[in-house]
């Protein structure tokens, strides 16, 4: 079957429906993400020679920009040839690299008028520091947008409707002399969430009311890289799996971006999934402290 998405009977809660065809990526004997293997059909784009970083055609993909199924598009980026080497350990300038080619893909993928919401997202594997994967993000665009993100706007622009002012350049304002802060410089602010959902969750804003990671200027994607460096270093000492990611409402061009790392330390617990409240055991402001350290 093709991908669907099915709402809820009764809530506004939506699930893609997306079947996996033929094997999974975990199957292969073969790394293809390695050099060695990777399949030439695959290859959107490679960034130096001999590449440093690759963008490949998702082999698997839950949307398509063909009849049928979730309309979409689907991408691989490869950061490191190495197998071995994961994000946080790489340096600075290539994890810099990294941000500019998430950019790079956003900016292609925004061309597509069909596309309402690009994700850039990244997810550690079962076992941050021991997985045996090859290091990767992914970059989704849909025409789908969720009642929770639509949400999330209305909110945002009410609140600069009567303030005048954008929520999070508020909060960045609030946060700064706050317990959560983590680490700022003139180019970025990052801090540990009020209302975290997850254990250690942490947020890095570009300081500029920047509406999409393709707008920051090389100082300020050396001092992301730096600051996501730490923060995914100081996760991988804590050994629980994690998830970064970035969005974009490509309808909407005056939001400010932001990369949010949710380390997966617990799982849902049943009182979490019947209520939807979030149980996190460990105060933001005991996580900012963490990674204050680990800076
Ligand atoms: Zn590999
Ligand atoms: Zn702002």
């Amino acid at each position: 079957m093709n991908s669907e998405i099915r709402k809820d009977y009764l809530q506004d809660k939506y699930a893609l429906i997306s079947p996996r065809r033929g094997k999974r990526p975990g199957d292969e004997v073969s790394c293809p993400f390695c050099p060695q293997g990777l399949s030439t059909q695959l290859v959107v784009k490679t960034y130096g020679k001999p590449w440093k970083i690759a963008v490949l055609k998702n082999k698997y993909p839950a949307f398509t920009t063909q009849k049928g199924g979730v309309y979409g598009r689907q991408e691989i980026i490869v950061e490191t040839p190495d197998h071995k080497k994961r994000l946080y350990e790489l340096p600075v300038s290539e994890i810099a690299e990294a941000i500019k080619v998430y950019a790079d893909r956003v900016r292609e993928m925004k061309k597509d008028k069909r596309i309402k919401y690009i994700e850039v997202f990244n997810n550690s594997g079962a076992s941050a520091g021991a997985s045996k994967t090859h290091e990767h993000s992914q970059v989704i665009g849909m025409n789908f947008v969720s009642p929770y993100l639509q949400d999330k706007t209305e909110k945002e622009h009410r609140y600069q409707g009567t303030t005048g002012r954008c929520v999070y350049c508020d909060i960045i304002k609030k946060e700064e002399k706050g317990l959560r802060k983590i680490f700022s410089d003139k180019n970025i602010f990052v801090f540990a969430p009020y209302a975290s959902q997850y254990a250690y969750e942490a947020r890095i804003f570009p300081r500029r009311h920047l509406d999409n990671i393709a707008d920051l200027t090389a100082d300020e994607r050396a001092s992301t890289a730096f600051a996501l460096k730490k923060i995914l270093s100081a996760v991988a000492k804590l050994k629980v799996p994690y998830n970064f990611y970035m969005h974009d409402r490509t309808t909407d061009a005056d939001q400010h971006c932001y990369i949010k790392i949710t380390p997966r330390g617990a799982a849902l617990a049943a009182v979490e999934l019947g209520t939807g409240l979030i149980i996190n055991p460990v105060a933001p402001e005991a996580a900012a402290k963490y990674y204050r350290k680990n800076f």
